[in-house]
C-alpha cells in the first residue's frame, strides 16, 4: 500500500524522498569525474565499451598528490551554486570508480568523505570490479566513517545474455549476482541501473530484469532511458534503421509497469534519462525532463498506479 508519509508527493519512493525521511532536509548532489578509465575502454577486455557508451578513452592520471584540487573545485562550485544546502552526496560517475590501485581509491574517496558537508558517496561501478582489496576497503572506511553512507551502483542494464552481448557489456549475469552478494555481506547499499529500451528487447523481457533485481531487493534502483548518442556504435546501428528508439508513451508505459513491479521498499533513484543534451540524437523528447516527469505522474494518477503495486 502507497504510504504517503514516506513517498512525500510522489506514487514511489524517489531518492528525494529517502532523504528526507533521514535527514529532514534535502540534500544536494556532486557529480564528480575523477580520472577512472574502465576495463571495457582501455583494452583489458575491450577497447570498444558498451555499445552505447560514449567516452573517451579515459586514461587514470590523479596522483594521491593532486587528489585535493581534483576534488575541491568541484565540491566548492556545489557548495557556492546552493548556498541553502548544508548536506551533500558525492557521486562518483564517470566510468568504472573502483578500477585502480586500493591505495589511490582510498585516498579519492576518503577525500570526499572527510568533506564536512558531505553526507556520504555513491561510487559507480561495474561488477567484475569489486576484487576482494576493494571489498575490505569498502568494508573498512564505512567503520571509519559509520555516520556517513558509502553505496555502490551496478550497470547491469538487462538480465538478457543475448543483449548483454549485443551492448558488448563484458560479463556474465552471474558476476552481477557474485557482486550483489559481496556487498550485501559487508552491508554495502547497492543500487543498480537498468536501461530500458534496449534494442531487440521486448517490453516482456524488460519487465523479467526489474523483477529479477527486486527479488533480490537492492537498495536502489536507477531506471534509465537507451539514449542514442553521437559517436556511438548504436548510434550507427540506429541510424542504419536497425531499432528504433521508443516514444515517450511507450515509455511512459513500460516505466509504470516497472515501478509497479519494483518491491516498496526500494529507492528510486532515476525514472529518466541523464546523457549528454549535446551529444543526444534520439529519443529527442527525452530532453524536456520535467515534461517527462510531468506526463509519468499524472499517467500513474490516472492508472492509480504506485510503487509495488504488482508485486
Ligand atoms: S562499463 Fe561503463 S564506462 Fe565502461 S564502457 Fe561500459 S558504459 Fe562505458
Amino acid at each position: 500500500m502507497n504510504n504517503k508519509t514516506e513517498w512525500y508527493d510522489k506514487p514511489y519512493y524517489s531518492l528525494g524522498a529517502w532523504f528526507k525521511n533521514k535527514y529532514h532536509e534535502k540534500c544536494g548532489k556532486i557529480s564528480i569525474d575523477a580520472g577512472f578509465t574502465c576495463p571495457n575502454r582501455d583494452g583489458t577486455l575491450s577497447d570498444k565499451g558498451c555499445i552505447f557508451c560514449a567516452g573517451g578513452s579515459g586514461s587514470f592520471a590523479v596522483s594521491p598528490e593532486n587528489l585535493r584540487e581534483l576534488l575541491a573545485p568541484t565540491l566548492d562550485k556545489a557548495y557556492e551554486k546552493n548556498p541553502n544546502l548544508n548536506k551533500f552526496m558525492v557521486y562518483f560517475q564517470a566510468y568504472t570508480n573502483t578500477y585502480a590501485p586500493v591505495d589511490i581509491l582510498e585516498s579519492i574517496y576518503e577525500n570526499a568523505l572527510k568533506e564536512e558537508k558531505v553526507i556520504g558517496i555513491s561510487i559507480a561501478t561495474r561488477p567484475d570490479c569489486l576484487g576482494e582489496d576493494v571489498i575490505s576497503l569498502l568494508s573498512r572506511l564505512k567503520k571509519k566513517y559509520e555516520d556517513k553512507f558509502i553505496w555502490v551502483e551496478l550497470g547491469l542494464q538487462t538480465i538478457h545474455e543475448k543483449t548483454a552481448a549485443y551492448i558488448r557489456r563484458c560479463y556474465n549475469l552471474s558476476v552481477y549476482d557474485d557482486a550483489v552478494k559481496k556487498l550485501k555481506e559487508i552491508g554495502i547499499p547497492v543500487i543498480v541501473h537498468i536501461i530500458l529500451g534496449l534494442p531487440g528487447e521486448t517490453p516482456e523481457m524488460m519487465y523479467e530484469t526489474v523483477k529479477y533485481v527486486s527479488r533480490n531487493k537492492p537498495f536502489g534502483v536507477k531506471l534509465q532511458l537507451l539514449h542514442v548518442l553521437k559517436s556511438t556504435d548504436l548510434a550507427g546501428d540506429f541510424l542504419k534503421g536497425r531499432f528504433e528508439v521508443l516514444t515517450l508513451s511507450q515509455y511512459i508505459d513500460i516505466l509504470i509497469n516497472s515501478i509497479e513491479l519494483l518491491d516498496r521498499d526500494i529507492v528510486i533513484h532515476r525514472v529518466t534519462g541523464d546523457g549528454d543534451r549535446k551529444l543526444l540524437i534520439a529519443p529527442l523528447w527525452s530532453v524536456n525532463k520535467i515534461e517527462v516527469l510531468n506526463t509519468l505522474h499524472k499517467e500513474m494518477k490516472l492508472r492509480g498506479a504506485y510503487q509495488g503495486r504488482k508485486v
